[in-house]
Order: structure tokens, then sequence, then C-alpha cells
């Protein structure tokens, strides 16, 4: 029960990996606010878990609710412990056919919304004068650029900056920030991954994955399963002298 009586606030906690860290950190103790546009999902996700989950509908990209949406969570919850911004979107487009849409979408999501949720969070947290602890999800697209993932990659770089400018900023309120960057974790995104580059490599349905998959020093994707220990640690008092880092997660991808 590492993270008893904490309350945590996790974006995109509907499905995949964000899920996973919820229900990590209920079986810790922890009450959790999905917080997702998918409000649908992420109520049955919710109803799932149990009583001490609960499903709020935010999109993140909608700067003005955050500020509205984290006061109610506050009250509703007598303080929030610890926020873990999830949500992102991914995109595949190389350097000469991104738009202008996608630019702003997927770094309004992946950057932007995290930005403003550390924001709101972590005055919250100063107000409340008992720290805290905030994990970004970064990603291994975010330390090494990818030919058909300029966006997404060029986003996750300045979570990671994002992460250790916070935390430096932080630290005296005694709320950590660090991030986790996971390599190639097993999702519904794989899907559209999977067609993107069977167009663009001519390869076969499921090809490309299977390559990844191989490609993986441990051999094979990850599961939201093999994420959720070093989100529950990050979470949780162990990680108390720990900040400004990301952690891959990666089955080694980094080193290969
Ligand atoms: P996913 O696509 O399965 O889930 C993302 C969730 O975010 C969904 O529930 C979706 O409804 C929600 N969401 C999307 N836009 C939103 C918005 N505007 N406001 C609120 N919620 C929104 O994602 P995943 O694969 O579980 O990845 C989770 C995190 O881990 C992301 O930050 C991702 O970049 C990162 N990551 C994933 C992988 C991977 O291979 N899956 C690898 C490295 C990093």
């Amino acid at each position: 029960m590492r993270l008893k009586d904490k309350v945590a606030l996790i974006t995109g906690g509907a499905r995949g990996i964000g899920l996973g860290f919820a229900e990590a950190f209920v079986k810790e103790g922890a009450k959790v606010v999905i917080a997702d546009i998918d409000i649908e999902r992420a109520t049955k996700s919710a109803a799932a878990i149990g009583p001490v989950a609960k499903a709020m509908k935010l999109d993140v990209m909608d700067l003005s609710a955050i500020d509205t949406f984290v006061a109610e969570v506050d009250k509703e919850f007598g303080g929030i412990d610890i926020l873990v911004n999830n949500a992102a979107i991914f995109d595949m487009a190389p350097v000469n056919e991104i738009t202008e849409a996608s630019y702003d979408k997927v770094f309004s999501i992946n950057l932007k919304g995290p930005l403003f949720m550390m924001k709101a969070v972590s005055n919250v947290m100063i107000n409340r004068g008992r720290g805290g602890k905030i994990i970004n999800m970064a990603s291994q697209a975010g330390r090494r650029g990818e030919a058909l993932v300029l966006l997404y990659c060029a986003s996750k770089a300045a979570i990671i900056s994002a992460t250790q400018s916070a935390a430096l900023a932080l630290v005296k309120y005694g709320i950590n920030v660090n991030a986790i960057a996971p390599g190639v974790v097993d999702g519904e995104h794989w899907d559209i991954v999977d067609a993107h580059f069977a167009k663009w490599e001519g390869l076969k349905p499921g090809e490309k994955k299977a390559a990844v998959a191989k490609s993986v020093p441990i051999g094979r994707f990850a599961t939201p399963d093999d994420i959720k220990g070093l989100a529950v640690f990050l979470a949780s008092s162990d990680s108390d002298y720990i900040l400004a880092q990301t952690y891959n997660v990666d089955g080694g991808n980094w080193m290969s």
C-alpha cells in the first residue's frame, strides 16, 4: 500500500498505459481520477476498477477548462498528491509532409496540455503545502528522431526538457517531477502505425510490428504491466530524492 490514501489524477487513463497506472495505483491504496476526452471509455474503465476510481471528462487541448477541472478535483478529493500527464496522440508524417493543423494538435495535446496541467496541479500542491509527485509520459521517441514521426518525437523531446525545468522549480515545494520514456508498448495505436509503414515501406499488414518486436533486445513489445512498476515507484515516497529524471522502460531498445 505504497500510495495509501493518495489522490492521483491521470490524464488519458481510459485505456492503454494510463489505465494500467490507474489499476496499479488503486492496488497500492490510491484514489484515482481518470481524466480523459473519451468519457464513455473512461467511465467503463473506472467502473471496472471500482469505487475508488472516478472518470471525469477533460480535453487537455482546452486550456480554459484545465484550471476549473483541477479545482473541482481538488475540492472533491481534498487535494491532489499525484499527477500523471499521460494523454498524448501519435502522428506520422515526414518533414516534407507535416501540416500546420497536425503540428497544432500534436503540440497542444502532447506539450501545451501537460505544461498547463503541471501549472494548475503544482499550484494546488503548493497551496496545500504537502508536496506531491508529477510524472510526465515521454518516450524513446523523445530521445532520437524517427523519419516518419517528426512531430511526435519533437513533442516528446520537449516534455523531457520541460520535466527538468519544472523539477528544478518545484523541488523547493517538495514536489518531485520525473518522466518515463517507454520504448514500444503494445496498444491500439500500433494498428495505425503498422498501416502507415505498410504504405510507406510497401510492407504487408503486421510485418512492421513483427519486425519492431524482433528488434527490441528483450524480444517483444512492452505491455502496460511492464511500465506500471516505475510509475508506482515515482508516485511513492520511495523516490523522494529523485527529480528531473527521464527513465527508459524499453527492453534495451535505446542501447540497440
Ligand atoms: P493510447 O493512445 O492508448 O491512450 C491515450 C489516451 O489519451 C486515450 O484514452 C485517449 O482518449 C486520451 N486522450 C487523447 N487525447 C486526449 C485529450 N485531448 N485530452 C484528454 N485525453 C486524451 O496511448 P498509450 O499508447 O497508452 O500511451 C500513453 C502514453 O505513453 C502517451 O503519452 C504516449 O505518448 C506514451 N508512450 C506510448 C508508447 C507506446 O508504444 N504505446 C511508447 C512510448 C510512449
